[in-house]
């Protein structure tokens, strides 16, 4: 049987990191955020590292040719081989067209697009704290940790995203209209888009999304 792959589309807010964690969890197969990638790359001080960190800083997207790279590389890795979920990439048109390019005619792939607007999700975002260690995702309103900044799952601090502040939230969700939404099109076109409403309880999104992929038959 060919890989399962899915794909996340939704503006920055939407849930695509902690919906992605979660379907990782029920299927086993590995989570690849492009977006925490980057941020690695930026805090180790890589070659990339640098030009990634202006445009993060900028709201604006990193350079294809970066981005295709490290995707193309993780997938290669023993644990992409019967799926990986992608939380945040392709972001746009000729992203997809490279991405496409890598699969395999047995692959399954869905393309899941969380939908909320954009006026929904601002307080999210500003509240959004993630786990320095694991990557989990809280929020100081909905999703409170039980020990203050300290991640429930793994224990280590919670931090805020230097991302995630007002001005460059507006300038994120403009990169998501502009740049990324047109993947809608461009999935439909291919048969493999799905929608989701992400302004629903986590479990129930989350719920929505496995009946979409029909898990079984991922794990061993
Ligand atoms: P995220 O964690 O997905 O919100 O991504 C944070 C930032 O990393 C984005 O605002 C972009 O600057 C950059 N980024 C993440 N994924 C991509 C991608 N696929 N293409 C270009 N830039 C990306």
């Amino acid at each position: 049987m060919g890989r399962k792959i899915l794909i996340f589309l939704g503006n920055p807010g939407a849930g695509k990191g902690t919906q992605s964690r979660a379907i990782m969890r029920q299927l086993g197969i590995p989570q690849i955020s492009t977006g925490d990638m980057l941020r690695d790359a930026v805090a180790r001080g890589t070659s990339y590292g640098k030009e990634a960190k202006e445009k993060m800083d900028a709201g604006d997207l990193v350079s294809d040719e970066i981005v295709n790279g490290i995707v193309a590389e993780r997938i290669l890795q023993e644990d992409c081989a019967k799926g990986f979920i992608l939380d945040g990439y392709p972001r746009n048109v000729h992203q997809a067209e490279t991405f496409n390019k890598l699969l395999n005619s047995d692959d399954q792939l869905f393309v899941i697009e969380i939908s909320a607007a954009a006026a929904n999700l601002v307080d999210r975002l500003v509240g959004r704290l993630m786990c320095s260690g694991c990557g989990d995702i809280y929020n100081i309103y909905s999703r409170i940790p039980q020990k203050e900044k300290l991640c429930d799952r793994c224990g280590r601090q919670l931090v805020h995203r230097s991302d995630d502040r007002e001005d460059l939230i507006q300038e994120r969700f403009k990169t998501y209209d502009g740049e990324t939404f047109p993947l809608v099109t461009f999935y439909q076109g291919q048969g493999v888009y799905h929608q989701v409403n992400g302004m629903r309880p986590i479990g129930d999104v989350t719920k929505e999304i496995l009946a979409i992929v029909d898990g079984v038959g991922v794990r061993g």
